[in-house]
């Protein structure tokens, strides 16, 4: 009886987490000085996410379900990486400025390449979805720009 619960159990989960939150597990993220980063939702931020340092000091990323969660896994998967290259290049500790953007989608990329995750097929939907989300930044006036920077990393 118990087994036949847990089993039940499993399939509500598994019918629960998969069409539309079907939740990827990232290898963990770690700020420059090894601290591990977690991240949390938060859909009253005004950006699709946000690396920062949480009130008691731990590296946290806040990202907004409304404007992430319609994205294609891919792009998910890309600003995973992006908001813990703001932690592990110590961006949010600081060291933030001109070309921050531009190192953290680079990053993003590199690690992404040598985590053996990034594939041709996944790239393309990052560049194309990149083309069509970004705002101007501090790092490019449009997502053309962007794509052009990203290509060239
Ligand atoms: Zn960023």
């Amino acid at each position: 009886m118990l087994f036949r619960l847990s089993v039940l159990l499993g399939i509500a989960i598994a019918l629960h987490a998969t069409p539309s939150t079907a939740q990827t597990v990232y290898p963990a993220c770690y700020n420059i000085q090894n601290v591990q980063v977690h991240y949390y939702p938060d859909p009253s931020i005004p950006d699709i996410a946000v690396a920062r340092t949480s009130p008691n000091g731990q590296p946290i990323v806040l990202w907004n379900p409304s404007i992430l969660m319609p994205r294609p896994a891919a792009t998910q998967e890309f600003f995973y990486y992006h908001e813990c290259a703001h932690h592990a290049l110590g961006h949010a500790l600081g060291a933030y400025g001109p070309g921050g953007e531009r190192q953290a989608d680079c990053w993003a990329k590199q690690t992404m390449i040598q985590v053996g995750v990034m594939t041709p097929q996944k790239y393309q939907t990052i560049r194309k979805d990149l083309l069509i989300l970004s705002t101007p930044g501090i790092d490019w006036p449009n997502g053309a720009v962007r794509v052009q920077l990203l290509d060239a990393c």
